[in-house]
């Protein structure tokens, strides 16, 4: 099966979990858009937090969409799930470097703890598969060549640490042999596109070139990273969801790699300014090369990616120009 981002796909009820955030947000827009009835949950209030707000604010437009704000560490999680088809679990605390330190709690907290309430309450109600957003983080250094899921991982943070405890947490619960639910862990590799997180390369790089403020570059501009566009990773998020197949990790990349320096060569002939550049040092955590084998998304999911850095970039800064 090929599903293509406008493919009707046969989920009728589900629950999209930190959809205020980058990619739970994009996910909700197309499964709104397909018909599904989404149960959103995330701890951001729209009320109250202007850039959760300009993610869900346009989502109240469909009459199946179903927003709640809620903190899935203690909120009563069977009145969410009930009835839902699939589970497709975003929610959690992104980025390397801030993990080092005093937030390691909520690291665990939000992306393991959660990932454990979770899968209980799914595998109670019978839910069939959850899908787990986890990262291609987990492998750690590398050597350059492209990461298969059958390697051993090395994870080099406390962020990547919480992504695989998770991840074999999931698939541990699906192991039981009471339990119907399947769990689908995809391990995004760097995701860019419109409302990309602040935090994120391809973000700073592209205001950085437009408003011509410094950009701190950590390292020295060499590291090459997978970059996937956002649409891509929706498609194989739907994906995941819907092919029948039993509980497995799998990568989600572009299959291919681009140095730090080459996004920014990017951002200037985009935007038509270079970025300017303050060099900070290298941080703990940043690892010199991701790179996905992405054969088992494509022999399993029939799913490949299909926009490249520069077309993805190119809507990224559009939508950068042009808010909402
Ligand atoms: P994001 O920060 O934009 O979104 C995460 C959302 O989860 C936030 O809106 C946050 O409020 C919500 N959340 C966190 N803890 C919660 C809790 N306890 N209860 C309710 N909501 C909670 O991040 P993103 O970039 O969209 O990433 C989504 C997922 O994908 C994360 O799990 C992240 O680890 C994973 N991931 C992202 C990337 C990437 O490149 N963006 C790469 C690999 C993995």
């Amino acid at each position: 099966m090929h599903l293509t981002a406008h493919t009707p796909h046969s989920l009728r009820r589900v629950v999209v979990t930190g959809a205020a955030g980058f990619i739970g947000s994009h996910l909700c827009h197309a499964l709104l858009e397909a018909g599904t009835t989404v149960i959103s949950v995330d701890r951001r209030d729209p009320q109250h937090d202007p850039e959760a707000a300009a993610k869900l604010t346009e989502f109240t437009a469909f009459p199946n969409f179903i927003p709640l704000t809620a903190d899935l560490l203690t909120c009563p999680l069977d009145p969410v799930l009930l009835d839902a088809d699939v589970v497709f679990h975003l929610a959690g605390l992104p980025g390397v470097r801030p993990s080092w330190g005093p937030k390691f709690d909520a690291y665990v907290a939000a992306n393991l703890q959660c990932a454990q309430r979770i899968m209980s309450a799914a595998s109670r109600l019978r839910i069939q598969r959850v899908v787990l957003a986890s990262s291609s983080s987990v492998y750690g250094a590398t050597d350059g060549t492209p990461s298969s899921e059958t390697d051993r991982p090395g994870p080099l943070s406390p962020y990547a640490v919480t992504k695989l405890a998770a991840e074999h947490l999931c698939l541990a619960h699906a192991t039981r042999s009471d339990t119907t639910t399947s769990v689908i862990a995809l391990r995004y590799f760097t995701v860019y596109g419109p409302r990309q997180r602040p935090d994120m390369l391809i973000h700073r790089a592209l205001t950085a070139a437009l408003r011509q403020t410094p950009l701190h570059l950590y390292g020295n501009g060499l590291q090459q990273r997978d970059f996937t566009y956002v649409d891509d990773v929706v498609r194989a998020t739907i994906l995941a969801a819907v092919t029948p197949t039993d509980s497995a990790v799998i990568n989600v990349g572009a299959g291919h790699s681009t140095s730090i320096s080459d996004v920014l060569d990017t951002a200037h002939r985009l935007t038509g300014r270079p970025v300017p550049v303050l060099r900070a040092g290298t941080r703990a955590g940043d690892v010199p090369a991701t790179l996905a084998d992405i054969t088992r998304a494509h022999d399993l999911l029939g799913w490949k990616p299909e926009v490249s850095l520069t077309d993805g970039m190119e809507q990224q800064l559009h939508c950068l120009k042009e808010p909402g």
